[in-house]
């Protein structure tokens, strides 16, 4: 799925939270956004995902308009998305939340259990998942999200809070999505930027600064200057 944001844009009152962003997110990329904090980065995800509607601009995914769709329309056309903070439900398994995850027509199979088994929680699938650590939260929250068959997958700051172990996890998880998988992730890992994206989008002060290679932003004066504090 390609997306496109044309003159993107979004305001809280007096402050330009996202100025208009123009971009091109092609089909099966790996797409970092990286940026200081309130750069803006959020407010992007929140506009693709749909919970925030923007100030002007547009969204196209394939050619088609989806800036007026809501979120469950968004999730419908393909689009799954995870949290700055994880939204599980405490008292619900974790066997429950792929149950609610998965859709119909990928019920036949045990998909379930090999997503599970991905994330590395296929053991802990009668365990609620308030009990399970933040790390585990988090998988459990990315596992869902893939559990749905998005065609694209928003990340917001998915290593926040992992260990070692689970952000070594996170980054087998995202090495084994297919390429019919666009994957839009915001993170200050930059480590993980470099192992898993192909494109990186820098933000600042919600401006957006510069798209490419992750080599060719850390080379360009404007990003090191605004965001690694070097000429
Ligand atoms: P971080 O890395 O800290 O999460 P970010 O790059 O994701 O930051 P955003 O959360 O998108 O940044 O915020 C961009 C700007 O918009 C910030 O100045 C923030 O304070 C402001 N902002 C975000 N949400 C709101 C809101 N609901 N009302 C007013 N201002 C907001």
């Amino acid at each position: 799925m390609t997306l496109r944001l044309d003159g993107l844009e979004r305001r809280y009152g007096g402050l330009h939270a996202l100025k208009p962003v123009s971009l091109t997110i092609g089909d099966g990329a790996r797409h970092a956004v990286i940026g200081p904090n309130g750069a803006g980065k959020t407010t992007l995800l929140h506009l693709i995902a749909g919970s925030l509607k923007p100030t002007s601009g547009r969204l196209l995914l394939d050619g088609t308009d989806i800036t007026d769709l809501t979120v469950p329309r968004r999730v419908t056309v393909g689009i799954s998305r995870t949290h700055q903070h994880p939204a599980v439900y405490p008292k619900l398994t974790v066997a429950e939340h792929l149950t609610l995850a998965i859709p119909p027509r990928r019920v036949r199979g045990d998909h379930g259990t090999v997503v599970l088994e991905m994330v590395g929680l296929d053991r802990s699938a009668a365990t609620p998942a308030g009990k399970l650590s933040y790390g585990q939260q988090r998988l459990l929250e990315l596992a869902v999200a893939v559990a749905a068959g998005p065609q694209l997958l928003l990340l917001d700051e998915p290593s926040s809070g992992l260990s070692d172990h689970d952000l070594r996890r996170l980054s087998t998880v995202l090495a084994a999505l297919g390429n019919d998988v666009t994957v839009l992730l915001v993170d200050h890992n930059l480590a993980l930027v470099r192992d898993v994206a192909d494109h990186v989008t820098v933000l600042h002060h919600g401006q957006h600064l510069t798209t490419g290679t992750i080599d060719q932003v850390r080379a360009d004066s404007a990003v090191r200057q605004a965001y690694l504090g070097t000429p």
